[in-house]
């Protein structure tokens, strides 16, 4: 299992340096940081540019660490090579842009650097197939590997980064010689669930880590929250040595299982109820000629089911994802009954 790690953003000589350290001890082959920052927002921290690129290069040589740093330009191949980088990766923002993309192929061209393609901010599989093809076909001479970082929601959900693990796994199998990373911190973005996805990625056979980590993430210019500091970081590789038993089940759970079921099959044939009266509605709809979707409508459910949640089982945050799931299967109903 290869761990590649370190800060979000390369941010002094003294952080570099210290970091780059700690990681070599604790068996890490990449040492990331980030020095051009893609930030969602203008007037955030975008990173020290390439005066932070010998900061890495001169710790990365000292601590004998391959380094790693995002581009978003074909021009900075030239550039990160030049200063001695052993890899870039393409960031979920530049993935989205075959414009980019092809941009940096071409200044991949001869280029022995290893190149990590993260998946798009949209789970778009033909999107991210089509980098990975981009540079595949370039004249790259390096290797690759792949990254999978989440995917964009807006509908909150407990994670940064929604994780559809499907995704990335089927694209594992139509590319099975490449490697496939698994980018915990910024699916999470609290760095609290960092080492449940670092298992669950392990146990679906992911090929490694990135993670990152900081001396004190609470300072840290970009991404705080979800960066791991040095404790943390060597907790998680320990525990990480020594995998949680696999599941095994017992007696103990017969009744806790029952119960479930049938209240799963309460919850389904309360959902199927639901379902005839949407169809009700949407017939309505068609005989006077109503749109299916009234945003109005959306809203005030959306409040009801916020408002009744119940603090003691789920708050007002979880009662609206599953208003959100519940509403898109009810537009879905209402299409097709159109077409009864
Ligand atoms: C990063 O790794 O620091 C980063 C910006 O990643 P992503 O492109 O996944 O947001
Ligand atoms: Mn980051």
């Amino acid at each position: 299992m290869d761990l590649l790690a370190g800060p979000c953003s390369a941010e002094s000589w003294e952080q570099v340096n210290q970091t780059a350290k700690f990681l070599k001890k604790l068996g890490v082959g990449w040492f990331r940081a980030g020095i051009w920052k893609p930030r969602s927002g203008p007037g955030q921290f975008q990173g020290k540019g390439t005066e932070a690129l010998d900061w890495i290069e001169t710790a990365s040589k000292e601590y004998q660490l391959n380094s790693m740093v995002e581009i978003y330009k074909g021009e900075q191949v030239e550039t990160v090579t030049q200063k001695g980088v052993k890899g870039i990766w393409i960031g979920a923002r530049t993935t989205t842009n075959p414009f980019l993309v092809e941009e940096i192929c071409e200044g991949l061209a001869g280029s022995s650097l290893d190149v990590f393609i993260k998946n798009p901010l949209a789970p778009d599989f033909k999107l991210w197939k089509g980098t990975i093809e981009r540079v595949l076909e370039s004249d790259h001479q390096g290797k690759i590997h792949l990254i999978h970082r989440g995917f964009a929601t807006y509908a909150q959900s407990g994670f940064r980064n929604s994780p559809l693990w499907d995704l990335p796994l089927a694209m594992k199998k139509e590319f099975p010689k490449l490697k496939m990373y698994c980018d915990p911190s910024h699916i999470a973005g609290r760095r609290e669930f960092i080492p449940t996805l670092c298992h669950l990625a392990l146990n679906l056979e992911f090929d490694g880590l990135m993670v990152e980590v900081h001396p004190e993430p609470s300072k840290a210019l970009s991404d705080s929250q979800q960066q791991l500091n040095f404790s943390q970081f060597e907790d998680l590789v320990s525990n990480l040595k020594t995998p949680a038993k696999e599941f095994q089940e017992d007696d103990s759970l017969t009744h806790v299982r029952e119960t479930l079921a049938q209240l799963d099959q309460t919850i389904l044939d309360l959902i199927g109820k639901r379902k005839q009266l949407v169809r009700e509605i949407s017939k309505h709809k068609k005989q006077h000629n109503l749109s299916l979707y009234s945003h109005e409508q959306f809203k005030k459910m959306l409040s009801i089911w916020r408002e009744s949640s119940n603090k003691d089982t789920f708050d007002a945050e979880e009662a609206e994802r599953l208003y959100r799931l519940l509403h898109s299967f009810s537009l879905e109903w209402q299409a097709q009954s159109l077409q009864d």
